[in-house]
């Protein structure tokens, strides 16, 4: 007998793409409708601060989740350019663009989410600049091609990648931060010193302690940032990467519960019947970690997205995966496991030296217990790594000395 039955998916990226392809691949035959309020099919967006925004040649192309054709050879309605409006869960409805009503058997939201926006004076200015759209990459790469002085706002991922692009690109970079360290709220400062060299070693300036009091200019266009330390900084280009809000107006429109991101359950499951959440607006009670959290990274909307699938088809699934996400900036690329940020763990043992030339690895240990790993430069120990995280998570307390030796195979440790 024919499904009758319609999965609608709202939000046409990473997690809702990988989603609709697990659908099919497990068989579902009924309707998929795969709705996004942006013009470009689902994409993903680690390449847009990384190999696009260097020009690489290939790299937008490559960003794609799936070819052109394949929505239609999946029977997956895959509709562009529409906002959907209103969500009403007891009728099993979605608004699009605030006229046609869809209905649903099951509703899979993933929302993901937006910049954080500065709002100080001179933000409206031509020059200054986000990143979270592929849009938004083609224009700052273009940009980039010929800024003479950029002012990167934000020691996070995306101002960091921004900077390396830059610098890629020739131009003289300066960096913004309000804390003392790039990447100091997750990394700390034993790692976050680590990238504060590399910038530098690659010409890159940074400002820290400070933040930004207004952007100045001239006919419309930025000329300068200003700081609230009274330097002002000549700029062509600036790039604002302070952080992003999860997209959950829908969800709250709903009614379902959000705080601090849509609240699902470890089977993705949202406070409303058949209603399910995936990727960066998801804040998950997640089994291994005993907490709740919101992961914003590519890995979260691959798994997730998957994972939300199942589902949907009804699939008793537990989402447990040990938050993951990677970055390249110049020579160094690295992979974090885990979750440890400051205050959460005692000390960090590096295995490797930080300052050598063939990668190292960094622990993030409480009680002797790995909270969470990095590897840079080192490649094919994921799997080892989070092992060890599982079990520190689950209570079990490991030799740091042999942590340490890079002689002793890490999957030896929990031998
Ligand atoms: C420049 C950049 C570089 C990154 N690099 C890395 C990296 O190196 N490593 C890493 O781990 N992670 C990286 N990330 C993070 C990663 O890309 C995100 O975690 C991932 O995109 C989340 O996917 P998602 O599908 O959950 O949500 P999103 O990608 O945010 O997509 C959600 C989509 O839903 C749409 N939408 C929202 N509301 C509605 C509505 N009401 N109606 C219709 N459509 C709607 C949005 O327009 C959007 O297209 C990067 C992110 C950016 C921006």
């Amino acid at each position: 007998m024919a499904d009758e039955r319609t999965f609608v998916i709202v939000g046409a990226s990473l997690a809702g793409a990988k989603a609709a392809e697990t659908l099919r691949a497990e068989g579902f035959t009924g309707k998929i409708v795969l709705i996004g309020e942006e013009t470009e099919r689902p994409y993903e967006r680690p390449p847009l601060s990384k190999a696009h925004l260097q020009g690489k040649e290939g790299a937008r192309e490559k960003a794609f989740v799936h070819e052109p054709g394949w929505y239609s050879e999946h029977d997956v309605d895959l509709r562009l350019a529409t906002r959907v409006t209103h969500l009403d869960p007891p009728a099993h409805t979605v608004t699009l663009d605030g006229v046609d009503e869809l209905h649903y058997d099951k509703l899979l939201l993933t929302t993901g989410s937006r910049v954080r926006t500065l709002p100080v004076p001179g933000a409206d200015l031509a020059g200054v600049r986000y990143l979270r759209t592929l849009d938004e990459s083609d224009a700052l790469l273009a940009h980039l091609r010929t800024a003479a002085n950029v002012v990167i706002i934000g020691a996070g991922w995306i101002g960091l990648e921004t900077a390396a692009a830059a610098r890629h690109h020739g131009a003289s970079v300066t960096v913004v931060e309000q804390a003392d360290l790039p990447l100091q709220r997750v990394l700390g400062d034993e790692v976050g010193r680590i990238y504060a060299d590399l910038h530098r070693a690659q010409g890159v300036d940074f400002r820290f302690g400070t933040s930004v009091a207004s952007f100045t200019g001239a006919d419309g266009r930025l000329s300068a940032v200003e700081l609230s330390d009274g330097t002002s900084l000549p700029a062509d280009l600036a790039v604002v990467g302070i952080g992003i809000q999860p997209n959950t107006e829908l969800a709250v429109d709903g009614g379902l519960a959000v705080d601090n991101g849509i609240v699902v359950d470890p089977g993705l499951r949202t406070s409303a019947d058949d209603v399910y959440a995936a990727g960066d607006v998801v804040n998950l009670d997640h089994p291994l970690l005993g907490r709740r959290i919101r992961v914003e990274h590519w890995a979260n909307a691959l798994n997730g997205g998957k994972a939300a699938g199942r589902a949907l088809l009804g699939e008793d699934v537990v989402y447990d995966r040990v938050p993951y996400f990677f970055s390249d900036q110049y020579d160094l690329g690295m992979e974090y496991s885990g979750y440890a940020p400051p205050g959460e763990y005692d000390r960090v043992v590096f295995r490797g030296d930080p300052a050598g030339q063939d990668g190292f690895i960094a622990f993030w240990v409480k009680d002797g217990r790995v909270l969470a790993g990095m590897n840079a430069n080192v490649w094919d120990v994921t799997d080892p790594i989070q092992a060890l995280i599982r079990a520190g998570y689950q209570g079990r307390a490991i030799d740091l000395d042999r942590l340490a030796d890079p002689a002793v195979p890490l999957a030896d440790l929990l031998a």
